[in-house]
């Protein structure tokens, strides 16, 4: 199973990280190691001290496939879920200032929060729209419409490069509104489905 996560999908996003909006989607990946599900915690690790949230529709491969074309995007994948990229600011901007790679920054244990996935037929698929609240208040409130790249997009790019495989994940970006966590801090992740908003990640900052 492969962690494929999409960096700077929202232009919003882009513009407060002072980072160009991108031609081609900015594609790395974490190991299966980083995956924090059923709502655990994240502790807060000692290598850093900047962590930071990007909540994130998260979409599930259904289906193996390899340079999908356009037109067959939309059939390898049918559920959807949210998840939090959690990031060490302050390894990235140290990686990135040096030209190195992202892992220790972005694939660290924990770094993969996720939700349940739930049928994407329960969500608008033209717009969806999620939430992440930290310690109640809303701090990204982002509609996938607004992606860059769309999930087709992504699909298409992505399997050019890695063949996707049942069960890969891939994180499709995040919105505006990226933010520091602290230990103490409570996150939750909703979604709006067709019958109202659905509370489906929380995570603890521990
Ligand atoms: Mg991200």
């Amino acid at each position: 199973m492969k962690i494929i996560c999409i960096g700077r999908n929202y232009a919003e996003h882009a513009k407060e990280l002072n980072n160009a909006v991108p031609e081609d989607p900015i594609v790395f990946l974490k190991p299966p190691s980083a995956l924090l599900i059923n709502n655990k915690p994240l502790y807060y690790p000692e290598f850093t001290q900047d962590i930071h949230y990007e909540l994130e529709v998260v979409l599930k491969i259904g289906k193996n496939g390899r340079y999908v074309q356009p037109e067959f995007a939309s059939e390898y994948y049918n559920q959807v879920s949210l998840g939090i990229d959690f990031t060490a600011r302050d390894l990235q901007a140290k990686c990135k200032k040096n030209g190195h790679p992202w892992e220790i920054a972005k694939g660290f244990d924990g770094s993969a929060a996720l939700g349940p996935f739930i049928a994407l037929d329960k969500v608008n698929p033209e717009g969806i729209q999620f939430q992440l609240h930290k310690n109640g208040a809303v701090v990204q409130d982002g509609n996938t419409r607004d992606m860059i790249f769309s999930f087709n997009d992504i699909i298409v790019y992505v399997s050019r490069f890695f063949k996707l495989q049942m069960g890969d994940l891939i994180f499709t970006g995040t919105p505006a509104g990226v933010g520091p966590v602290a230990i103490g801090d409570k996150l939750e992740g909703s979604i709006l489905t067709n019958t109202g908003w659905q509370s489906l990640l929380e995570c603890d900052i521990k």
